[in-house]
């Protein structure tokens, strides 16, 4: 998720295209470059790191050029380097480009383009944009040139293209957003209205298929299809608070509305349906050791340790593999034997955990294969496992994690997959599930869609004490994550158990308005839980249930419910886990908490 940025008028656009890309932090953080015209030449600066290493690097760098383009990444292929940076430029240092997405077909184009004589730099998708346009460039204006390659390009794309030719910029969408601004002789484009703010409020978000053309005159906005689109600007009265958080109150509520998505974004590329087959490119050199290993253990610590407790019961059950999770900072110490034939596997948000850190190293010292699923790229696991798969969701900003546990699920269900295609799923069941997957995005929207009934939920319990959270099977990791989430940012104490456990212990807690949340999808074990839940009525608790729809047997048992579309048994957690994270944002938000930074927490736990 990274923020571009291109300016065409009257003033000088470096200081214009810093002030936006400021505004854009929160989009990536892993480099920062700008695109300027200098005695009649491209000029380029880019550099790895945050934004202030870049202007630090620009403090006497003189330059009046009125047109250029700008970027802040947010690295999904290739590691944060000063060369893959952004803007990337054709051979002839004609043409310029800065890309928000993800191009999935990159690796074809890039062979294809490699044989025509297109000499690459960098590890980048995104450079393949700019040899492919260059390709079309030759007896073709900028903007038909952008037309022919992009339909050529399988992905997704937010891009600013710059050609030093014709002093114009090119911007085009889908899949990522793309918005233009507009103040007299001025022309913007950006990733989102923050950039914009601070220079005008005349705004024209691009839509899917757009391309834009930007040049002294004025803009112009055709189809990739064919055609011109005529539409009229519009004026934003946003704060620039509310502009990056997109109108929400606080990321977190942010990051769960883009979970839709998510699953989109972490399918994206991956998957080849009518083969019932998944392609990982970080994978690709261990496909045959994977075939061998005949143990995994996942490493992980908090939300990622509850992913993987999910990943426990999907692989066992579509690849038959003995799977064991365990918490990071516990592997590390214990004396267990570990043989070549196991698989470790670590899954952390920021790829920075010292304790899933620590795992890896004694893992890697047992000459352990060892995997990473991690959503920053070039992070210290990303870098130090055998192989990896990357998230692909952009920045999680908010410290308590909601999107990225959601892609963490989507991709173990992605790597069983695969797993399992090496050993006994067949084809048609592999079909069956991504089938379902593809069909999730949809299905989380309505869920997303009843926020305010869920807040309303919220406002019945949110000055309880305790809570408790069951759940069966799959769903008993998601009560675990339903209790961690809202004690991280309600500051309420919650536990979570799995439902045949209660009359164990807990149930001992329970008293009459005591709450607990059932997470009771219609499975197998539907009906046990009911009777769970008979147990908790019976001591006159409230009950708060997520499931599929109010027949007679949960109305009886409830005082309150949250329906949930049906999907497949094993692909419950993906949709049950987005009420418990609704219901834990709008109780913390009644209690006024600060819930995108909670107390003594911090979004990436670098110490032991
Ligand atoms: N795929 C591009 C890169 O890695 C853009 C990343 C993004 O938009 O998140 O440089």
């Amino acid at each position: 998720m990274c923020g571009i940025i291109g300016y065409i008028g009257e003033k000088k656009a470096l200081p214009i295209i810093l002030k936006s890309l400021k505004k854009m932090e929160y989009r990536g953080y892993d480099s920062a470059g700008v695109a300027l015209v200098e005695n009649d030449k491209l000029i380029i600066k880019k550099k790895s790191g945050k934004l202030d290493i870049l202007k630090k690097e620009l403090k006497d760098f003189k330059n009046n050029s009125t047109i250029g383009i700008g970027h802040i990444r947010w690295a999904t292929h290739g590691e944060p380097s000063d060369l893959n940076a952004h803007p990337h430029n054709d051979c002839n240092s004609e043409l310029t480009i800065v890309h928000n997405g993800i191009i999935e077909n990159s690796n074809e184009l890039k062979k294809s383009l490699i044989k025509k004589g297109h000499i690459f730099k960098t590890e980048t998708d995104s450079e393949v944009l700019a040899h492919l346009i260059e390709e079309y460039y030759k007896n073709n204006k900028l903007e038909e040139a952008v037309k022919i390659a992009l339909e050529k390009v399988n992905g997704a794309y937010g891009i600013v293209v710059f050609s030093l030719k014709e002093e114009k910029l090119v911007a085009a969408r889908l899949g990522s957003p793309v918005v233009l601004g507009i103040k007299n002789k001025e022309y913007f484009v950006a990733s989102d209205v923050a950039a914009l703010l601070p220079f005008t409020k005349e705004v024209l978000f691009l839509e899917e298929g757009e391309i834009a053309i930007l040049d002294r005159q004025g803009y112009k906005i055709i189809k990739l299809t064919g055609g011109e689109s005529i539409r009229e600007t519009q004026t934003v009265d946003w704060s620039l608070d509310e502009v990056e958080k997109d109108g929400y109150d606080h990321f977190m509520l942010k990051e769960i509305m883009e979970e839709a998505d998510t699953v989109r974004a972490s399918m994206r590329g991956r998957v080849i349906l009518e083969e019932g087959d998944i392609r990982f490119g970080g994978l690709i050199d261990v496909m045959d050791k994977l075939k061998e290993i005949d143990r995994i253990i996942i490493v992980a610590c908090g939300t990622a340790h509850y992913a993987g407790r999910i990943a426990e019961y999907v692989i066992e059950s579509l690849v038959n593999l003995p799977v064991e999770v365990q918490y990071a900072s516990e592997f590390r110490y214990r004396e267990e034997p570990l043989d070549k034939k196991s698989l470790v596997l670590a899954i952390s948000q920021s790829g920075e955990t010292a304790d899933t850190l620590a795992a890896i190293r004694k893992a890697k010292e047992n000459n352990v294969l060892t995997f990473g699923i991690v959503n920053v790229v070039g992070s210290t696991i990303a870098r130090e496992t055998d192989a990896g798969i990357y998230n692909h969701i952009g920045p999680e900003i908010s410290v308590a994690s909601t999107k990225a546990f959601v892609s963490q699920l989507v991709i173990i269900y992605l790597l069983a997959i695969l797993l399992g295609r090496q050993r006994k799923l067949s084809r048609q069941q592999a079909i069956e599930i991504l089938d379902e997957l593809n069909k999730l995005p949809e299905k989380i929207e309505t869920i997303t869609a009843q926020a305010s009934k869920i807040d309303e939920i919220a406002k019945k319990y949110y000055e309880a004490n305790n809570f408790i959270y069951i759940g069966r099977k799959l769903n008993y990791p998601i009560a675990l994550e339903g209790a961690l989430k809202l004690k991280e940012i309600s500051y309420i104490h919650a536990e979570g158990y799995p439902a045949g456990e209660l009359k164990h212990g807990p149930l001992a807690l329970i008293e009459e308005g005591y709450p607990v949340v059932a997470i009771i999808p219609q499975d197998k074990v539907y009906k046990k839980t009911i009777n769970n839940l008979e147990e908790v009525k019976a001591r006159l608790g409230k009950v708060i249930a997520i499931t599929n729809e109010e027949d007679d047997l949960i109305k009886k048992v409830t005082d309150d419910v949250i329906i949930i579309p049906k999907t497949l048994e094993i692909l419950n957690p993906i949709l049950t886990v987005i009420p418990i994270q609704l219901l834990a944002y709008f109780i913390a938000k009644r209690r006024g908490c600060p819930i995108d930074q909670p107390r003594n927490l911090a979004k990436s736990v670098t110490v032991e």
